[in-house]
């Protein structure tokens, strides 16, 4: 790992475990002036970092626009923000839609994408009440359009809405799994479709982040779980995340086998609509609700299939969630990882200096199982 940047202020060196500079124990003198003196008009809790290795895009485009740089300056703290010592990032398909130029809201030029991540609190904003400086945390999500600061950084600096402890049961690979997938999990099925206890759910591409952590959060909640994947590892992944029926979604028919062997569904979890929902429309109980959390292209349906059951197909967008949502969600799933149910799945890890490959993989390779994400510091 690179050296640790010379910190901004000329107070003692009082460093974490990777050598970069943290505040002062209690009772010390800092530079003179007294603990009080020194902290008590500052901005933030913790020491600034002038610069840091990330990952930059300086133009939209394909994976090859991912450049590690050396120097990228770390964005100053607001009062209600957290700078997170990056471990570990996840990485999500909707950061290569940003990365293309692709996408709804795209950040100001050069940017350093990434939501997602776990690591060690570094600094606080002064208005920080829920984490301090040293705790252990993963974050799920960022205000990089404001900052530009991602996760695929030494550093990160987000609000602290999008902050939460992380419990020693996981590592952090995993904390940088939670983020994205298993807010967007929770959306689908607990705040829109309103999945009830005892109802029937198809997570539809059950083997990769989204996927695997929606399985965990049905299973939990008492519904029976069906779910697919593209590879027989695939299907042992969604097996072992709880799931009671596996199917093959690139085996010939087996929509009909699904609805064959166990009937049809009150929620669909769809992460490829452009390829299924013509199908799933027709494997609906009455009141049935469909998820459209992945889609990639156009479908044709015939709406003629929804009017029986009276059922309805609804968009999911994690990205336009409001503070309260995130909360409620976060609370649950901090409650799912201290009680067991919570247990992201990962796939493979990869250096940073392999973003681009990773970038590539998460669009172009088959027979997902469970997560991808970047290392960028050791564990300690
Ligand atoms: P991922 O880890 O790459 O997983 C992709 C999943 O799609 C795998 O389970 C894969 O299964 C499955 N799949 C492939 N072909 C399929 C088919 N014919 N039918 C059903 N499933 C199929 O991606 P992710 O992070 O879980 O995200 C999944 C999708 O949701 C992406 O399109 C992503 O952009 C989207 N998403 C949306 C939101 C939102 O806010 N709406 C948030 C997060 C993600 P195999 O590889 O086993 O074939």
């Amino acid at each position: 790992m690179n050296q640790p940047p010379q910190a901004m202020y000329s107070v003692p060196q009082y460093v974490d475990q990777a050598g970069y500079p943290i505040q002062p124990p209690p009772g010390n003198m800092a530079g003179g002036f007294s603990q009080h003196q020194a902290y008590c008009t500052a901005p933030a809790v913790g020491m600034s970092v002038p610069s840091m290795r990330a990952v930059r895009v300086q133009r939209f485009g394909g994976p090859e626009v991912l450049q590690v740089d050396l120097n990228v300056p770390v964005p100053e703290v607001g009062e209600e923000q957290v700078m997170v010592r990056v471990v570990v990032a996840g990485i999500n398909p909707v950061e290569t839609y940003i990365r293309e130029g692709q996408y709804s809201r795209l950040p100001e030029l050069p940017y350093t994408p990434g939501t997602d991540a776990a690591g060690f609190v570094h600094q606080i904003g002064r208005r920080v009440t829920n984490i301090k400086v040293g705790d252990r945390v993963f974050v799920s999500g960022n205000s990089s359009f404001s900052n530009n600061s991602g996760s695929y950084a030494q550093f990160v600096v987000t609000d602290s809405t999008y902050v939460f402890p992380l419990h020693p049961r996981l590592t952090f690979a995993q904390g940088a799994s939670l983020g994205v997938p298993f807010f967007t999990a929770y959306k689908a099925l607990i705040l829109r479709a309103k999945t009830k206890p005892g109802e029937t759910v198809l997570v539809h591409g059950a083997s990769g982040a989204v996927g695997t952590a929606a399985v965990q959060i049905a299973r939990a909640l008492g519904a029976s779980v069906v779910g697919t994947a593209g590879t027989k590892d695939g299907m042992d992944v969604v097996t072992r995340c709880g799931a009671h029926h596996v199917f093959n979604h690139n085996h010939k028919s087996y929509e009909k086998k699904m609805v064959d062997h166990i009937g049809c569904f009150d929620v669909i979890i769809e992460h490829l609509a452009n390829i299924n929902l013509g199908h799933d429309v027709q494997m609906l109980k009455p009141q049935a609700r469909v998820m459209v959390v992945g889609c990639r292209g156009g479908v044709n349906i015939n709406p003629r299939h929804l009017m029986m059951p009276e059922a309805s197909i609804c968009g999911v967008a994690l990205g336009t969630t409001s503070p309260a949502e995130w909360a409620e969600m976060g609370a649950a799933i901090v409650a799912g990882i201290e009680s067991g149910w919570v247990n992201p799945v990962i796939n493979k890890e990869y250096a940073m200096e392999e973003a681009q490959q990773v970038h590539y993989d998460i669009i172009h390779s088959k027979g997902a199982k469970g997560k991808l994400v970047l290392r960028v510091a050791a564990d300690e």
